[in-house]
Order: C-alpha cells, then structure tokens, then sequence
C-alpha cells in the first residue's frame, strides 16, 4: 500500500485575495525562493518515492496559491510529477492572468491533463471588489485557450460575493459554459477569520454575505448547469459525463494521500504507518489503536526551500482511532451524490452496531438523506448538522 493519491503545495501568488484564508503569500515575480521551493517539492518526490510512499499514485494536483505563477519552474515539477508513471490525471492549479499561451502549450506538453483555472466571476467590478488579478476578458481567453490545448477545464466560480446579482450571477455561468470547459466548482463567499474582508465586515465597512442569497445562488448554479448537461456530483461540484475530478474524490472516499509543501495535508491508514516511519522518522511510534494518521506541514517556505528533505519537515499529527476513521468517512460520503457506499454502512456496522442504524434513521427521518444514503438539498444546504450528527458516532 501507499498513497493513491498526491498533492503538491505551491503558496505563492501575486496579491493576496481580501477574502483568502488559504497558506499562500504574495511574492514577487523574480523571488529565487519560488524556484528553489518548487525544486526542493521535486526532490521530495524522488524521496517520498524511494521510501515506498509513492508506488503508484492515481492522481496528482499541484495546487496553491497560484502555481501557474511560477511560469516556467512549475513545468519542471509538472514533468517530475508525470514521470511518476501511473498517473491518470494530473491537475494544475492556474489563475487566468499567468496562464499565457506558452506556458499552456508547455503544461500541456509536460503531461499535466487538467487545469483548475480560478475564475470566480465573469463580471469586471465583481472582480475588483474581490481583489482579484485579472479581468473577463483575461479569463475567457485563458478558459478558450485550455480547451482548445486539449486540457479537462475546470472553471472554479464564487457566488454570493459583494455587487452579484441574479442576473450577473447567470451571465458568468453562461458566459463560463460558452468556453467549453466540462468542469465547473462552485463556492460561496465565506468570510475566514484573519482576513481583510473579516476586518471590513467588523469595522461595519462591508456586509457579510447572505445565507439566504448563498442558497439562491446555488440553486441558479444548479438549474444552469443542468440544463447544459452538467451533473453536481459533489456539493460543490458539476461535470459533464466522464470528468468528475478523481483526484477529489481521493479525499471523499478514505483512501490515503500524500501532501507535500507548506500547509499541505496527508493521510495514510495503519498499512502505510512503516512507509512513513522510514520516510518521516521525526513521527515516532504512533499509539497502538490509531487507525490513520492525518499530518498537516507546518513547516515555513523559507525553510522547506533550504532543507528539503523529508526528515527536515515538521508536521501537526493527529491519530485516528478505527471508530473514528469510519465516522470521517460517513460524513465525507455525505459530500458526494451518490452518498454513503451500501460496504461503508457495512464496516461501520461492524464496529458501531445499533447505533450506527439510529443515526441514519434519524438523518433520513429529518430530511438530511435519503433512503439509499445519498444526502438531499436539505443535507447539502446544512452541511454542518449533518456532519456534527455523523461525527457523534465517533465516540460511541
Ligand atoms: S489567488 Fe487564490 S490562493 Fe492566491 S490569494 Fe487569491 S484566493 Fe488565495
């Protein structure tokens, strides 16, 4: 065993977003540290690799911050990523404004299959007001120009954000659909602690988005996207047939990851445990019930980018117990339309009994799920009632 999946961290971007809460920090173009960070995450795959962490993943995602704003570095570590050899899908994370026509054709030639393009808004003043880097214009000839390269396109849009209207909110969807991407994610505006526009919604200078308009928006989304042939496959997800991102569902489903970089987070089940013991030996012996292992890089860029190897890296730990890890999963495969799998109800059965079929009789008995455990609007609408009642099952 090893980790089906893997992430690649990049946390730099040319501003930073009013709103993003995300490890990422504005950097300039000419910083050495972007090259000598994205080379260093290249190296840890040869190590992560060596240590039998990386035998043959399914997916990759390099995403940040904005890794299409390294240019030309981010290529070398889009080719390492691919020479891995068993991967069938390899996602880049770009913004329109640094996705330019040379760097496409190099991602494209460097094995990369999918690009996750960050677009939020087709509208001019809505992208000013979210403090974004580029335009509409900008965003349709990036969006245009990946589906023309042959690339699976995802267009990541936000709702519920200052100025958007109904009739502005369906211009973008259109506007995003004309292009041909096959992809699109949808997020309302949330507003994180620590960031310029919590500050603003404090200081009374700007008001917090609306539940009410949030639930509209993403009813519009649905009803547009659904008439183009787009199917939500996950709560905040839409494809056409056959391009639902694999490398999500990874983190949906249980099954163990790898992330590497500042910020990035990893996940391995017991079988995995001597692999990372060889690979990250400053973890020591994990508790003799833990069932899984979440790590989560605390280590700064600066750093990383000096001492890359594996052994060098510093990590928040957390443990998981058997009953635990189940109720993660139940919660997570409320995230998905096909909802919680007939063999996960099973396992769980086993270790939770009785009163793993009380807490699912109740959701469906309150509207949260249906009866073959798939969540309905209600349970996606309020997402955190689900998964608290879920997440009670975890401590039996
Ligand atoms: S571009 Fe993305 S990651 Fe970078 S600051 Fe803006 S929202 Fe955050």
């Amino acid at each position: 065993m090893s980790a089906h999946a893997l992430y690649l961290h990049v946390p730099f971007c040319k501003s930073k977003c009013p709103y993003c809460d995300f490890v990422s920090f504005a950097t300039r173009r000419d910083d050495p540290l972007m090259e000598a960070y994205i080379n260093s995450l290249a190296f840890q795959i040869g190590e992560a690799a060596e240590a039998g962490l990386l035998e043959a993943p399914a997916t990759a995602y390099i995403g940040g911050g904005t890794p299409s704003y390294a240019g030309e570095s981010i290529v070398g570590l889009a080719s390492r990523t691919a020479s891995l050899g068993s991967l069938s899908e390899l996602t880049l994370e770009a913004n329109p404004e640094s996705l330019t026509f040379d760097l496409s054709m190099m991602l494209r030639e460097s094995g990369v299959s999918r690009l996750s393009i960050g677009v939020q808004s087709l509208d001019d003043a809505e992208l000013s007001a979210l403090g974004r880097a580029h335009d509409a214009k900008t965003a349709r000839q990036a969006l245009n120009r990946a589906v023309e390269l042959g690339f699976d396109v995802s267009a990541d849009l936000m709702c519920a954000i200052p100025l958007q209207t109904s009739s502005s909110w369906l211009d973008t969807l259109e506007g995003v659909l004309a292009t041909g991407v096959s992809h699109v994610s949808v997020y309302p505006l949330m507003i994180e602690e620590g960031t310029a526009f919590a500050r603003a919604v404090e200081a009374g200078e700007q008001v917090a988005p609306d539940d009410g308009d949030e639930a509209l928006r993403m009813e519009e989304a649905e009803a547009v996207l659904s008439s183009y042939g787009f199917a939500r496959y996950e709560v905040a997800s839409y494809a056409k047939e056959g391009h639902n991102c694999l490398h999500n569902r990874a983190y949906w489903t249980g099954i163990s990851y790898l992330g590497l970089g500042t910020g990035a987070a990893s996940m391995f089940g017991r079988e995995d445990f001597p692999a990372l013991a060889c690979a990250f030996p400053q973890l020591g012996m994990p508790p003799a019930d833990a069932a899984r292992i979440r790590l989560s890089c605390t280590t700064d860029r600066t750093y990383l980018a000096a001492h890359p190897a594996l052994s060098e890296q510093s990590f928040e730990v957390e443990y998981l117990s058997l009953r635990e890890s189940l109720a993660e999963d139940l919660m997570l495969g409320t995230r998905m339309s096909c909802g919680i799998s007939p063999t996960l109800v099973s396992r769980a059965r086993d270790v939770m009994g009785a009163q793993l079929d009380d807490c699912l009789s109740g959701l469906i008995a309150d509207g949260y799920l249906v009866e073959s455990l798939a969540p309905t609007r209600r349970g996606w609408l309020l997402g955190n009632e689900l998964y608290g009642r879920l997440w009670e099952l975890s401590s039996g």
